[in-house]
Parts: structure tokens; C-alpha cells; sequence
């Protein structure tokens, strides 16, 4: 089937209460580990690029790896969907690339670091909007600034400095009518999140579910959602690595959120972790080895048992095939119907 907006996708599963990893790719081995995790647990996905992912691959490499993809796997909806948009030139550009779905985040200035007023983040994101839901393209805004700093993104702050306020948030979507709204809640990007196990006070669950109270029908997006395993730190560690002792966000607590509005979490950090790990087993076990297959595939392998894993856990699993695919045109016709109050 041909990509699809993301607003279906995370639609179908606020339909079904379930929540939909977004996973970062950079290469063709991530969107291959994606893509058989997606067969094999029959789910739909959501395969996102950073800036730094389109540049370090080039657009268009990564462009028609996927549009393989949707060859290869005619079975699943896959949505494109831009990380963490600087501008709205930049998400202009992934439209035109055929993205069917990016991210505005006016949470920070077009520097990706400095953070931004509400009054410009409203600007730049409303921009996107009508240029997006024009070409039925779907568009997820952020509102509070995340913690970390992440691919050069990132305003590198405390994860508590800017969380989301509720009345903040809703105010953000009704100027910018944004499909989908990333909140801050006390995650970061990267592998060092917490010094220790979170709770769901850490984690500022509560806030999670107050902005859901008043947004209902907005699709919440956790992001920095890797949940950074010790089994993972530890076959790094062993092989020579040296992760220091680190604690991701609990899937538990994802559950939770996805009980309560979110749609789309997003998981990057684990699928490095576990690339890492294979690469760095396969060397060191056998350092004769120097064809790069010998460690690609394990770690391709491992990516695709992580990712697997969240499918079921997030509870995509077993959706793919529920729904046929909504065109990019449909969706922008429905965008330009008056809204019946
Ligand atoms: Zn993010």
C-alpha cells in the first residue's frame, strides 16, 4: 500500500487504545530491522528521520530506501514522518520530498537549542500547518522543551526546566489545529535520562494526564521514550564499551501513557544500544572477522528484536491489516471542510 499520513495512523489506534513506536533510521539495515519487526508483528510503522539523519544519509538515499520498503511490504502502513523540524523551510522540504508527515518544533529557535516564546512557536507552527494539511500531509507541533540534547538537537536543559503546562497546551492547539502535540513531562533524548529507576512522579504522569483531560482528541507524543535496558548497557560494557550507569523511561510508565492519549512514542537510543552491542560482540569475539556483513546482520538482527518487543508492548501488534490506506488527497480534503462545531 502507498505511505499514509501519520493522522490515520495514530487515528486508528486512539480507535483501538493502542500507542505506535516512532523509530529513528539513518541506513538501510535500521529500515530493514523496522520493517521485519513490523512483518513479523503485524504492525503498522511509523519510521522517522532527524535533520541529521537526512543529512548524514542524503534525502534522497533514504527517500527511496523507503519507498522499498513499501514495496517489500505491501502488508503494513508506513508512514515517513520528519524528527524535530527547525522551520518550516525544513518541513517544506521533506513535503516536497514526499514525507507524509513532520514535525514543527517551535519549542526551540531555528538554531535547534535556543528555547522559543509560545508567541513564535504558535507562528511557525501554524505555518506548517496550512502548508502540510494542504497536501493532506499531517503535522505534529511540541509545546514545553524536552531535556538532553540529542544529534545536535536539543536545548540540553534539565528534563523538569520547561514542562508542558495544560493550559499552555491546549491553547497551542486550537491556534495551530496540530494533529499530533509532543509534551515534555521530565523525558530527554539520549542515553543518560535518570541516575535512577524513574517513578511516575519523576516522570510528571499526572501532568501526562491532565493535558490528555483537556485535549482528548489530540494525539500525545512522548518523546525520548527508549527505555535504555541494563541487558543492553551490559553486552556493550562487556565488549569493551563503556556506558555508564543510566536509566531509561520504564515501559510501564508508556503504558500508562498510552492509556491516557499518547499515540506515537518515540525510541531511538534503544536501537542504537543494541546495534552497538551486536557490532561490538561480533569484533571482539572474532577479530579475524572484517567483511561488514559479519556484523551487520547480528545487529541489524538485535534492532529488530528490540523494536519487535516495543511493537508488542505498545500494542500495535496485530493492527496492521485493520485499516485501508487513506490518501494523502482524501486527507487534505477533509482538512479544507469547515470544522462542524
Ligand atoms: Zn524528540
Amino acid at each position: 500500500m502507498p505511505m499514509v499520513s501519520m493522522r490515520q495512523l495514530l487515528d486508528e489506534a486512539a480507535k483501538g487504545g493502542y500507542g505506535v513506536g516512532a523509530f529513528n533510521v539513518n541506513n538501510m539495515e535500521q529500515i530493514q530491522a523496522i520493517m521485519e519487526a513490523a512483518r513479523e508483528t503485524k504492525s503498522p510503522a511509523i519510521i522517522q528521520a532527524s535533520r541529521g539523519a537526512r543529512s548524514y544519509a542524503q534525502d534522497r538515499y533514504l527517500y527511496h530506501l523507503m519507498l522499498a520498503a513499501v514495496e517489500l511490504y505491501p502488508e503494513i502502513p508506513i508512514v515517513l514522518h520528519l524528527d524535530h523540524g527547525n522551520s518550516p523551510e525544513t518541513c517544506k522540504s521533506a513535503i516536497d520530498m514526499g514525507f507524509t508527515s513532520v514535525m514543527m518544533d517551535g519549542s526551540l529557535m531555528a538554531d535547534g537549542k535556543t528555547p522559543s516564546t509560545f508567541e513564535y512557536n504558535v507562528e511557525a507552527t501554524r505555518k506548517v500547518v496550512e502548508m502540510a494539511h494542504a497536501k493532506g500531509v499531517t503535522v505534529e507541533g511540541e509545546i514545553g522543551v524536552l531535556g538532553g540534547i540529542e544529534d545536535g538537537h536539543g536545548a540540553g536543559v534539565d528534563a523538569l526546566a520547561h514542562v508542558t503546562d495544560p493550559g499552555q497546551a491546549e491553547e497551542f492547539v486550537r491556534l495551530t489545529g496540530v494533529d499530533a502535540l509532543a509534551i515534555a513531562i521530565g523525558t530527554s533524548h539520549g542515553a543518560y535520562k535518570f541516575s535512577k529507576k524513574p517513578s511516575g512522579e519523576t516522570l510528571k504522569m499526572q501532568r501526562l494526564i491532565e493535558i490528555h483531560n483537556r485535549l482528548p482528541n489530540v494525539h500525545l507524543v512522548m518523546h525520548g521514550s527508549s527505555s535504555v535496558p541494563q541487558e543492553l548497557q551490559d553486552i556493550i560494557n562487556k565488549y569493551g564499551g563503556q556506558i555508564k550507569p543510566t536509566w531509561g523511561v520504564p515501559v510501564e510508565e508508556i503504558q500508562l501513557g498510552i492509556k491516557n492519549g499518547v499515540r506515537k512514542v518515540n525510541v531511538d537510543t534503544d536501537s542504537r544500544l543494541a546495534i552497538t552491542g551486536a557490532i561490538r560482540k561480533v569484533l571482539f569475539e572474532s577479530p579475524e572477522k572484517f567483511d561488514p556483513r559479519d556484523y551487520l546482520k547480528p545487529a541489524r538482527e538485535a534492532m529488530k528484536n528490540i523494536i519487535a518487543e516495543r511493537m508488542r508492548q505498545f500494542g500495535q501488534a496485530g493492527h496492521a491489516g485493520d485499516y485501508e490506506p487513506t490518501s494523502l488527497a482524501e486527507m487534505a480534503r477533509r482538512y479544507a471542510q469547515p470544522v462542524v462545531a
